[in-house]
Order: structure tokens, then C-alpha cells, then sequence
């Protein structure tokens, strides 16, 4: 493929997510605004993500730290970079500086290892608890009953602050199967909004990859995550 057919293909894509993103935020009587578009770089080598960047997707997402260390070392400093695999303590030093928000914190010592890193930062560390909502076990993630006992560690924590809840719903040929799973992330959110208060705010879910985004905005998903619907086949 030419570059300039690859950058047609990806334009189109590109709208054709935001089209289905403002009919699903009508639907939901939401603003688009209220919803972030986080392309998922992990299977396009840098020159597709970063001809993403050129064509306004500033969010780009990483599930494996070095593959994130590396794109970042390659792109614009622009890029607001979103780590949303597992991430393990020992790749926590480097990833810190690079990330804009990290979606995937999985455990409590993950949790208080990122806070121990943090001491030194001007602002908080903006986390993401991923929950493992649809209780598969090959998955990583706080499960739901845990979730409403995280309030005390969650008090104590002094350098990170917890934006909001992150989970994957199983995959499904109908996306309306995962509406339960979405709506009950939601209402864990909730649960911990009223329940636990600053500097942790609550505000974001991060729920919705290519087989169910237009689902997750109808039940409040604040950053959709999209590899597949935008860069399969193009590289
Ligand atoms: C790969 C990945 C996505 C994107 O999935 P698609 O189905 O390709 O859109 C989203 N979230 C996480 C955590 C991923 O690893």
C-alpha cells in the first residue's frame, strides 16, 4: 500500500468510528465530548500510529510497556499515551514518565508500588483500577467483590489518584451480551464515588473495544479502546 492510500484508508476508518461514536453518544443523550477515542497502536508498527497522530488521534494506547516505550521514543511529544495492559512493577520507572493514564492497575501491590514511584512527581499519578467484570479467569483485574473493600488502601494512598474503573467485556458475537458487564462496572463506579472521596475523582470508565464501544457509550465508557475497528488490514 502506498503511504498515501494507507493515510485515505485510515482517514476513512477514522471517520467511520466517529460517525458510529456521535450516533451511539445521541442515543445515549451524552456529549461527544464526553467520550475519548483511545487508537490501540499494539498491532500497527509506528508509521501507522503515527500517521494517526497526523490525522488528530492524539490518545494512542499500549498493552506492552516496551512497546510503548519504544513508539513514544519515536513520536511527537504530543501524544498522550495510555497504558492499558498488565503492567509489571519492574517496568513501572520507565513507564511512568510516558504515560498519560494508566488504565490497568490490577492489584493492590501494583497500587502502592506506583505510589512509592510517584513521591517525587509535581502532580498525582492518574490510575485506572482494571476490574475483572465478566470473572474470567484468564484475565487480570480487581474482581467486582473486592472492589467495594478498596476504600481504606485506596485512602492511604499519597501520590496517585484514581480517576475511575477500566474493565474488558468477554467477547461476544452480539455486543448487547456485554451490556450487563458495562453497566455493571458503572454501578461498582458508582458505589465507589459515594463511598470514597478526594483526591481520587471517579469520573472515568474506560470500557469498549471493537466489537462493543457503540454498548459501552450507552453505559457511560469515558475512553473507548479501539485496535481492530481502525487499523485491521491496513498494516
Ligand atoms: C487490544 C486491546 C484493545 C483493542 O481491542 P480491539 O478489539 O482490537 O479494538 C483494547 N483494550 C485492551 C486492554 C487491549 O489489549
Amino acid at each position: 500500500m502506498t503511504p498515501n492510500l494507507l493515510r485515505d484508508r485510515l482517514a476513512d476508518r477514522i471517520q467511520q468510528v466517529e460517525t458510529r461514536l456521535r450516533a451511539a453518544c445521541q442515543r445515549a443523550g451524552r456529549a461527544r465530548g464526553e467520550v475519548t477515542l483511545v487508537a490501540v497502536t499494539k498491532t500497527v508498527p509506528v508509521e501507522v500510529a503515527a500517521l494517526a497522530l497526523e490525522l488528530g488521534v492524539l490518545d494512542l494506547g499500549e498493552n506492552r510497556p516496551q512497546e510503548l516505550w519504544s513508539k513514544a521514543a519515536a513520536l511527537p511529544p504530543s501524544v498522550r499515551w495510555h497504558a492499558i495492559g498488565h503492567l509489571q512493577r519492574n517496568k513501572i520507572e520507565r513507564t511512568l514518565p510516558l504515560a498519560h493514564l494508566i488504565h490497568s492497575v490490577d492489584s493492590l501491590r501494583l497500587l502502592s508500588a506506583l505510589d512509592a514511584e510517584s513521591a517525587g512527581r509535581e502532580k498525582p499519578l492518574d490510575v485506572l483500577l482494571e476490574v475483572n467484570a465478566s470473572q474470567e479467569a484468564s484475565k487480570h483485574g480487581f474482581a467486582p467483590a473486592e472492589v467495594p473493600l478498596l476504600g481504606s488502601p485506596l485512602r492511604s494512598l499519597r501520590h496517585v489518584r484514581v480517576r475511575g474503573l477500566m474493565t474488558m467485556a468477554a467477547p461476544e458475537e452480539d455486543p448487547e451480551c456485554c451490556r450487563p458487564t458495562f453497566a455493571a462496572l458503572r454501578r461498582l463506579r458508582d458505589q465507589l464515588r459515594d463511598a470514597v472521596g478526594p483526591p481520587h475523582d471517579w469520573s472515568h470508565l474506560s470500557m469498549g473495544m471493537s466489537g462493543d464501544f457503540e454498548v459501552a457509550v450507552e453505559e457511560g465508557s469515558t475512553f473507548v479502546r479501539l485496535g481492530t475497528v481502525l487499523f485491521e488490514g491496513l498494516a
